[in-house]
């Protein structure tokens, strides 16, 4: 592969390939983060580790009497993720 191609990760500093790279945005999507809060270029092993830690942050950031309800509704829709079939489970049997 041409070096040019390579995106260097912003945690280690390394090259990797386009496909072993996240465009990370600094504020998740998911809790609203927009491309003006910045992106930058994540190895997958340093994306999930700071995806990790942002959710470390989120739960340490909400109130105690919240935190109930939270887990209980986490518990509830992993369950019914898990629980479902999947199409690749369906063509196994
Ligand atoms: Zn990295």
């Amino acid at each position: 592969m041409n070096k040019l191609n390579l995106i260097k990760c912003k945690k280690c500093g390394l090259d990797f390939n386009e496909s072993d790279v996240e465009f990370h945005h600094i504020v998740p999507k998911c809790i609203g983060g927009v491309d003006l809060d910045g992106r930058v270029y994540l190895c997958h092993k340093h994306h999930n580790i700071l995806y990790s830690l942002i959710l470390r942050w989120i739960v340490d950031s909400v109130p105690e009497n919240l935190i109930k309800p939270i887990k209980n509704k986490i518990k509830e829709k992993t369950e019914g993720y898990l629980n479902a079939t999947t199409t690749t489970a369906k063509r196994r049997f």
